[in-house]
């Protein structure tokens, strides 16, 4: 066989498989593309686990009727300098929006403040339907319905709606605790709804937000961290070990801003705990490490949840150190330790 291109679908779609792994991974994409555009308030609605329907708005910048077209393009964005290592906003690959159109129902409308009328463009399964006006609030609308139906195989790798829809209502708990000026609200038919009021930008503010997420226990079983080590910081709240889970869902990490989950981090706090916790059990944390921009990659992963660190030992050194301290301060002491 001769070798030839690939078609812009399929590029699509295989791309789609990297980036678009569940329901949830589409909430991440959306959601944070109204942060990237400054949205202060941000609506989701999901149905059927988000294979249904999955629906953002935002009250944003919007997108300029010209530029529709290019937003569900390839490799196209508005957002990346030319610096790959000085990256400010969520997103950067241009890659989000043109894989969700290839597996699925896509709609996108929006309006920005100067233009007096909306439009929305639609792709199916990397079927486009041209630009046309539309009805459209100032921002973006992004309606994703029949998620995967282009791609079956995928489709069967889904876990149930409900799980589904548990792991998009944590995408979005997760990324609100970061953002706690921005009003979050989800609901649909799936169970889990949530409605987070915007709180500001403070430091009380942020503690204010993840007892929003968190429950107000949270706050009253958890001890604060602030620590630096060669400029990096590491702020935020772990819970005391009589206040833990069965699982590290709840550990709520963040790298200058952005929502990680990141083995380091995760071991790190594993390591912290180790002494207090037995194995099967799990903190509740939500730290927030801030460094150099420069000293970290965050271009590793399609889905950008991981990062890379250049010192990992620095920075699983604070971790631990910090944490451990932090225990110590409140008088935790491992429960082995005899009397003495
Ligand atoms: P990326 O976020 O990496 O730029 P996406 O495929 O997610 O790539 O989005 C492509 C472009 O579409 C963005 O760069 C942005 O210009 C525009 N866009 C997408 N969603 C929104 C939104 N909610 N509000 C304003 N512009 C948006
Ligand atoms: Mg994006």
């Amino acid at each position: 066989m001769p070798i030839r291109q690939l078609s812009e679908t399929m590029v699509n779609q295989i791309a789609a498989g990297e980036v678009i792994e569940r329901p949830a991974s589409v909430v991440k994409e959306l959601v944070e593309n109204a942060l990237d555009a400054g949205a202060s308030r941000i609506e989701v609605v999901t149905a059927g686990g988000g294979l249904a329907l999955i629906r953002v708005s935002d009250d944003g910048a919007g997108i300029p009727v010209g530029e529709l077209e290019l937003a569900i393009a390839r490799h196209c964005t508005s957002k990346l300098s030319d610096d790959i290592h000085d990256i400010r906003s969520l997103g950067f690959r241009g890659e989000a929006l043109p894989s969700i159109g290839s597996v699925s129902r896509l709609t996108v409308r929006s309006r920005t403040a100067s233009a007096d009328s909306g439009a929305e463009i639609r792709v199916e399964g990397g079927r486009l339907t041209p630009v046309r006006p539309a009805g459209a609030n100032r921002g973006t609308l992004v309606e994703v319905r029949d998620l995967f139906f282009a791609t079956p195989a995928r489709l069967k790798f889904m876990k149930g709606e409900r799980a589904e829809a548990t792991a998009a209502a944590d995408v979005v708990k997760r990324i609100a605790i970061a953002f706690p000026a921005v009003r979050f609200t989800l609901s649909g038919t799936d169970r889990s709804t949530l409605d987070l009021l915007a709180v500001g930008d403070t430091a009380d503010a942020r503690l204010e937000r993840i007892a929003q997420v968190m429950g107000k226990d949270f706050p009253e079983n958890a001890i604060g961290i602030d620590a630096t080590r060669e400029g990096v910081h590491l702020g935020g709240y772990v819970s005391v070990p009589s206040f833990t889970r069965a699982n590290a869902l709840q550990q709520y990490a963040y790298v200058n801003g952005r929502p990680v989950r990141d083995k380091l981090i995760t071991s790190a706090i594993r390591g912290a705990f180790a002494d207090v916790l037995p194995r099967d059990r799990h903190a509740v944390t939500a730290l927030f490490l801030t460094l150099d921009p420069g000293h970290v990659d965050v271009n590793v992963h399609p889905a950008k949840a991981d990062v890379r660190f250049r010192d990992p030992g620095l920075v699983r050194g604070l971790i631990v150190g910090a944490i451990r301290q932090a225990l110590a301060e409140a008088g935790i002491r491992p429960a082995t330790t005899g009397a003495a």
